[in-house]
């Protein structure tokens, strides 16, 4: 069940586990003991429970750290334990799931003092409160928040959800996994510094730039994304080697997540929808989130029955390791510094640009049920992928520039090296589709406006759970 937790919560209900103090009570641990620190003292107990519900076919498991904050603790002389009791909440349900395909709820609850203005505890009290219990649950490993049982809208809205954000927002930028994202960023910017501009290392930058942005497009994207031409078995596992010398991750990862945008694009669900989550998430926080480290395989069974490419979608990480070793070693720091660093910081905003500009600046040519759009800068840095509109209207085409007028790059080298003869079968654009331009018709605005109510009435659940969940995925 491995896989993205809005997404199989669109495909089916999910079933949780139940009360756990009512358990406990039940299982002769009166209400006057602190329920949580039983996490320490009595951790049979709290695995005996979750295998119970794992046993009736929960999947997900909530952690037993409902009351687990500052506040609650305090009464029983225990504020001071906060981030271990919610550790061990973890630790516990993690060690009862360990042969289940489940997910770990970190189960927050409200604090039990009234917040401003009806009580004494400051609103920053109350958000300091949550947001330890919530860095406790995630230091832990927790697969999302469960923010549960609140009576009060203000406290949930204003302190529960802004502390479980905020914690998101630094686990997302800066994990020991994005230390080397950082790391190029800084050593870009201090090895200009150092060594100085010089005409030679700006040329290297923009030598290496073009043909990473077409491995990008032209194979993460327009290949193993979407099919549109063909290839021998051998120069595509080219196309996914120098797909992943652009540092973003494996072409299965790519391609798998990217075909989520194109099912959900800018509705709820959609992994990086500027609409959804916002300019940053969309830009890069989706790349750099280990919430979303796997790949679902199972969206991207046509090449997932390649094993070499399993391989390199799981050692990606190789490619462009080697590429920065040999600039290092064949031109020394000068060459790294333009030719790997500055060229792959350049390479990935501006591949990023399409994930967060393209749905937000430009002209819409096609009526399509996102917000893509047509940008003519957009489309010259990224090679051709800022005809972005048209590309979401017409997913399957090699061709992201619909009109002679409309440079797209990525096209012409896919025609040369079609020419001669590496890859075949560039899937074109019909007439129709091209001339389909409903948008600025009456029928045109009247279907989509439908369309989007139909499919807002569709996810309201889904947009209610959203709220309440910090983290979306299984780690
Ligand atoms: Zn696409
Ligand atoms: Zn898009």
């Amino acid at each position: 069940m491995a896989g993205i937790f809005l997404d199989q919560l669109k495909k089916a209900p999910i079933l949780c586990d139940g009360a756990v103090g009512t358990l406990l009570y039940a299982k002769g641990i009166f209400i006057n003991r602190c329920y949580d620190e039983l996490n320490i003292s009595q951790p049979d107990l709290i695995r005996e429970i979750h295998h119970d519900y794992l046993q009736s076919g929960a999947q997900i498991i909530e952690t037993n750290t409902f009351g687990a904050n500052s506040f609650r603790l305090e009464r029983h002389g225990m504020a001071d334990r906060v981030r271990d009791i919610n550790l061990a909440g973890v630790q516990l349900a993690r060690q009862a799931a360990k042969s289940f395909d489940v997910w770990i709820g970190g189960s927050v609850g409200p604090l039990g003092v009234r917040i401003e203005p009806l009580g004494k505890i400051s609103l920053q009290e109350a958000r300091k409160a949550f947001r330890d219990q919530i860095a406790a649950l995630s230091e832990g490993g927790v697969d999302l928040l469960l923010l549960e049982t609140f009576g009060y809208l203000e406290e949930i809205h204003q302190a529960a959800v802004d502390a479980a954000r905020a914690r998101g927002w630094r686990h997302v930028y800066f994990n020991s996994l994005t230390i080397p994202y950082w790391a190029i960023h800084v050593t870009a910017v201090v090895g200009i510094a150092l060594t100085g501009f010089s005409w030679l290392g700006l040329s290297l930058a923009l030598a290496f730039y073009v043909p990473r942005m077409f491995f990008v497009t032209g194979a993460y994207h327009r290949y193993f994304s979407h099919r549109s031409y063909k290839t021998s078995r051998w120069f595509q596992f080219v196309l996914g080697v120098g797909a992943t010398l652009t540092a973003q991750k494996g072409p299965l990862w790519w391609a798998a997540h990217h075909r989520i945008h194109h099912k959900l694009s800018d509705e709820p669900g959609d992994l990086h929808s500027v609409k959804q989550s916002g300019f940053w998430w969309a830009h890069h926080g989706w790349l750099l989130a280990r919430d979303l480290e796997d790949t679902d395989l199972s969206r991207i069974k046509d090449f997932a029955r390649y094993p070499e490419l399993v391989w390199l979608n799981r050692w990606w990480v190789i490619p462009p390791f080697a590429l920065g070793t040999l600039t290092f070693v064949l031109g020394g720091f000068h060459v790294f510094t333009w030719a790997f660093c500055v060229c792959q910081v350049l390479c990935w905003h501006g591949t990023f640009t399409i994930n967060s500009l393209s749905h937000l600046l430009g002209r819409r040519r096609y009526a399509t049920s996102d917000d893509s759009r047509n940008h003519p800068v957009l489309a010259l840095i990224t090679m051709g992928e800022g005809w972005h509109n048209n590309h979401h209207h017409y997913q399957v085409s090699a061709r992201q520039g619909f009109f002679w007028w409309e440079l797209d790059a990525t096209y012409y080298v896919l025609r040369g090296l079609a020419a001669v003869g590496l890859i075949w079968d560039l899937h074109g654009v019909p007439d129709h589709v091209r001339a389909d331009r409903t948008e600025a018709t009456h029928d045109g605005l009247v279907s989509r406006i439908r369309e989007r109510s139909t499919k807002s009435e569709r996810h309201d659940l889904t947009e209610g759970w959203r709220a309440l969940v910090g983290r979306s995925s299984r780690s």
